[in-house]
């Protein structure tokens, strides 16, 4: 053993780091390994520094899972979801969480759907199905003149600027305004011609968590199709609602309901209470899907079907996803928003109580969460406060700025997850409160300081 081979050892041995004096690696491809348990402790190490997620109130992503998903997620990290042919279960499985979607949604009869890595997948799979059934009832051809066009709100997900991008799509963008954060029909109508491959609204906002008049479009695109004969379909991106307004308000209607809704987007890894990595797609028909997409392949001896952008994907986070539907069902989802909703709604009363804050949008349909922006000019600005409540307690809560034409509102989110319970509630509210003092008494903070705390409402 040489000098430097014992003194590793010896490191381990006694302090059970053989990095706590060295670089870790960090930039070449390592000549050689180190022990399972060096690496895992070097791993585990970087991430004691990352953020609590049970204190991070800025994503819509799932922190907690019960001990019973998180085993079999466990267990079932080696198989690969696409090898339907090897695994024949999870293919199954995954058709049932299908169907029991398309039921939550109201679909009329039996449709079709995918499993995707998330909303973006789905949005971008659905999207595509748009433009590919445009240019059919349209007549045209891959490489005619027409150019497409899809018409959304501000209020949507950088996703569907991406989609249009990508895809060569016209974006025929609604600006918000000041005071107005979703979208109706009347800044629809305007924006639509025979190129329109579909309109896109959101159920839950990332910006405000609230909806864009639904109801609104469709009626208007219904009243299209029979006074122009343009057969415009909406797309609800119900990325974050799609598993909040069947549970808290179940008769409002604003998916296979209304009949120019062909196609709904979902996250299962956010309000789906899945760890990240699922989401889906389910069309209103099977009509809906455009069939070229669809490929039909030979792979391993047995003809599939798949309709996806990604191909190999972990099967656990379906498996979790199926695990969560039938252990909760209807009546557990319901418990669980409802608390969400409840606490929520005990930290919204807190933060009014304050005199500080005004709260944005709380009378109107809304997902589980808070927005809330300073009612007068104490000094400082909302920034401030994410970055003091960040640097006194940890909590993080984004602030930032809306979409055009609403990019001089500063807004506030915080979202009030199932492991946030009333004393996280009231403690949130106290550290609030504080760090506003605080602020009272030194002022604003350097720009600079509070730019690392600044998060984008987006995930
Ligand atoms: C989160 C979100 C997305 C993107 O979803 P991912 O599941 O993160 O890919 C799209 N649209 C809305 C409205 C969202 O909230």
């Amino acid at each position: 053993m040489d000098e430097h081979t014992r003194s590793s050892h010896a490191d381990s041995d006694l302090f059970g780091n053989r990095f706590a004096t060295r670089e870790v690696p960090s930039r070449t491809f390592p000549a050689s390994g180190m022990s399972a348990l060096d690496a895992m402790r070097l791993v585990s190490q970087d991430l004691a520094l990352e953020g609590d997620p049970a204190r991070n109130l800025a994503t819509f992503v799932t922190t907690w899972m019960e001990p019973e998903a998180q085993r079999l997620i466990a267990t079932n990290l080696h198989r690969n979801f696409i090898d339907h042919a090897e695994y024949p279960r999870t293919a199954e499985i995954e058709q049932r969480c299908i169907r029991m979607l398309a039921d939550l949604f109201h679909a009329p009869g039996p449709t079709t759907g995918a499993r995707t890595q998330g909303s973006s997948e789905a949005i971008m799979l659905g999207a595509m199905s748009l433009k590919w059934n445009w240019r059919q009832r349209r007549g045209l051809d891959r490489d005619s003149p027409q150019a497409p066009n899809l018409v959304f709100g501000g209020d949507v997900h950088v996703v569907w600027e991406k989609f249009c991008r990508y895809f060569d799509v016209e974006p025929r963008i609604v600006p918000l305004q000041p005071g107005k954060y979703t979208i109706g029909p009347e800044d629809v109508e305007p924006h639509l011609d025979e190129n329109t491959i579909g309109v896109a609204a959101v159920l839950g906002t990332t910006f405000t968590g609230h909806k864009d008049d639904i109801t609104g479009i469709n009626d208007l695109l219904v009243r299209v199709k029979s006074e122009r004969g343009l057969d415009i379909p909406l797309h609800v991106d119900a990325a974050s609602g799609g598993f909040v307004w069947p549970f808290l308000y179940p008769d409002s209607a604003w998916d296979f309901r209304l009949e120019q809704v062909r196609s709904i987007n979902v996250s299962g890894h956010k309000f789906g209470l899945v760890y990240p990595g699922i989401g889906w797609l389910i069309f209103r028909e099977r009509a809906d899907l455009a069939q070229d997409l669809v490929f039909t392949e030979n792979y391993l001896g047995k003809t599939d079907e798949t309709f996806t952008l990604n191909f190999s994907t972990g099967s656990a986070m379906l498996l979790a996803q199926y695990y969560n539907l039938v252990r909760y069902g209807r009546a557990g989802y319901r418990y669980v928003m409802t608390n969400m909703q409840t606490n929520a709604q005990a930290l919204a009363e807190q933060l009014k109580a304050m005199g500080r804050f005004e709260i944005i949008g709380e009378d109107e349909e809304q997902l589980p969460l808070v927005a809330f922006r300073l009612a007068g000019d104490p000094g400082y600005d909302e920034f401030d406060i994410a970055w003091q409540l960040s640097a006194e307690r940890g909590w993080m809560v984004p602030a930032y700025t809306l979409p055009p034409d609403a990019h001089e509102v500063t807004i506030m989110r915080a979202l009030v997850k199932e492991t946030m319970s009333r004393e996280h509630v009231d403690t949130l509210a106290r550290d609030i409160d504080q760090a506003c003092g605080t602020l009272d008494k030194k002022g604003s903070a350097h720009a600079s300081e509070r730019r690392k705390v600044v998060t984008g409402p987006g995930h």
